[in-house]
């Protein structure tokens, strides 16, 4: 019987874990969508989900990306 509540806590101290992790990524993506990132070309700012990120820069649309000097 003690094996069994000794199991039991283990999975949910896993899932306990489990759960927290992918909360906590979910806030700090929330998060993350709504900074504002410079564009390598023009020097505007963008949405993280409008920019486009290449060649380890971020770009704020397709013709700056494939403007780029
Ligand atoms: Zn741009």
């Amino acid at each position: 019987m003690g094996r069994f509540i000794l199991l039991g806590l283990i999975i949910v101290a896993i899932w306990f874990l489990f759960f927290r992790k992918k909360n906590k990524a979910n806030k700090n993506n929330h998060i993350e969508s709504f900074d504002m990132i410079e564009c390598d070309r023009c020097k505007s700012f963008t949405s993280r989900d409008d920019a486009i990120f290449a060649n380890g820069r971020w770009y704020c649309s397709k013709e700056c990306l494939i403007n780029k000097d």
